[in-house]
């Protein structure tokens, strides 16, 4: 086996769904709503299957799609974007990342990383043979330690990832923090690879800012996004990265070489989604933002510490009010089999496991189903 994942075990989505099951407990762990995506845009997906829609596609996604993610970009961004050389259409988010790091990467070649992260990042940099460097943002609100990621930056550095909207945290990180990341990114020399899957997920007003858009990024980034979050239709996996030419060019090579093409209905269907009107990318947030105060207030009745999440799907909730130092994995484990709940530990989403007061809780669900979660919570706390 592989010296390198054979250091990892199974990811913690698929260990606390399946605890889920086992137990028969709501399952606020692994981030998917139970909720259909647009039904216009589930329909086109159904049509061309059954229209001979087939074959493979383009390699680097079919024109429509790349058109629609380059429109998509102009209109929530003000980007300009050259669909056929600026954008590579990929299995999900998770091969954007792995294309952008094993096609960018060489060996012994840095990068910066800011924790708690996706769990699919260290693997993929390890993999390409380079080098993480680990930052770490502090709760409560999950501050960016300006000193400490500056130190981070050196000669050997080639790239920084990360993402915003932040999972597992919530954060939205502000303009000031976007222009520090930048202006450090630049002086390096390095390249930004930006994980923004949850670009429309974000609430109370506050607006998402690609860190490509700020002066000076734009050919040194890499701008992921997919249509999991976007449309509610996480199985799915249809992602899309943005990049100058010469960077999607390096890209494409890696993406050729793990996927090539991505299912070419899919593509059609989002490509009419990503051009649906404001209101729907609106109302979606709206939705959102009601659930996450909902689960918040809930759990805050309950003792939980909850932490303030600007996006995603996901709030932080420090568990010491609650039962005092327990293991994070342990608390998500016992609170699974004997509330019948699942969370997620956050330790999960750091490199050495040693954070181990907090846990994530999900909210895309029903309502009926988070006050199910925060009824049990009540009853066995
Ligand atoms: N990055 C982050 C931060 C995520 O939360 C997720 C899960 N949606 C992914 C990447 C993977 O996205 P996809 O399902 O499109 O591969
Ligand atoms: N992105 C989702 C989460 O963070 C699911 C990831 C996965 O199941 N691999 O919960």
């Amino acid at each position: 086996a592989n010296q390198i994942l054979s250091g990892y075990g199974t990811t913690i989505f698929t260990v606390m769904s399946a605890l889920a099951q086992e137990h028969g407990a709501v399952n606020l762990g692994q981030g998917f709503p139970d909720w259909e995506g647009p039904e216009e845009v589930r329909r086109i997906a159904a049509e061309g299957l059954m229209n001979g829609y087939n074959q493979y596609p383009p390699m680097a996604g079919i024109p429509e799609l790349r058109r629609a993610v380059a429109a998509h970009d102009r209109r929530f961004y003000g980007m300009d974007v050259d669909p056929m050389r600026e954008v590579i259409i990929t299995s999900g988010a998770t091969e954007a990342l792995a294309a952008a790091l094993l096609g960018l990467l060489n060996p012994g070649d840095e990068v910066v990383l800011i924790e708690p992260l996706y769990d699919s990042y260290l693997p993929i940099v390890q993999l390409a043979g380079a080098v993480p460097r680990l930052v770490r943002v502090e709760p409560p609100l999950w501050d960016l330690p300006r000193a400490a990621l500056a130190a981070a930056f050196g000669p050997k550095t080639r790239m920084l990832v990360m993402n915003s909207p932040m999972n597992p945290t919530g954060k939205v990180f502000s303009d000031d923090d976007l222009a520090f990341i930048a202006d450090l990114v630049k002086a390096h020399d390095a390249i930004a690879v930006c994980d923004e899957v949850h670009e429309h997920l974000v609430f109370d007003g506050r607006r998402h800012t690609p860190l490509m858009t700020l002066p000076g990024m734009r050919e040194r980034t890499v701008r992921i996004g997919s249509a999991g979050k976007t449309f509610s239709l996480t199985g799915w996996k249809v992602g899309y990265l943005v990049a100058d030419a010469p960077i999607a060019a390096a890209l494409g090579r890696a993406h050729q070489f793990l996927t090539f093409t991505t299912p070419p209905n899919l593509q059609q269907a989002v490509a009419h989604g990503l051009s649906m009107d404001r209101s729907y990318f609106d109302d979606l947030a709206a939705g959102l933002a009601a659930k996450r105060d909902l689960l918040s207030d809930g759990l805050r009745r309950v003792g939980f510490d909850v932490l303030k999440a600007d996006g995603t799907y996901f709030i932080g909730a420090d568990i010491r009010p609650l039962v005092g130092e327990m293991d994070d994995a342990e608390f998500s484990r016992r609170l699974t089999i004997e509330a019948g709940v699942t969370c997620l530990p956050f330790s999960a989403f750091y490199q050495a496991g040693d954070i181990r007061n907090f846990v994530r809780f999900c909210f895309c669900k029903r309502e009926s189903v988070l006050e199910e979660a925060v009824g049990r919570l009540e009853r066995f706390f």
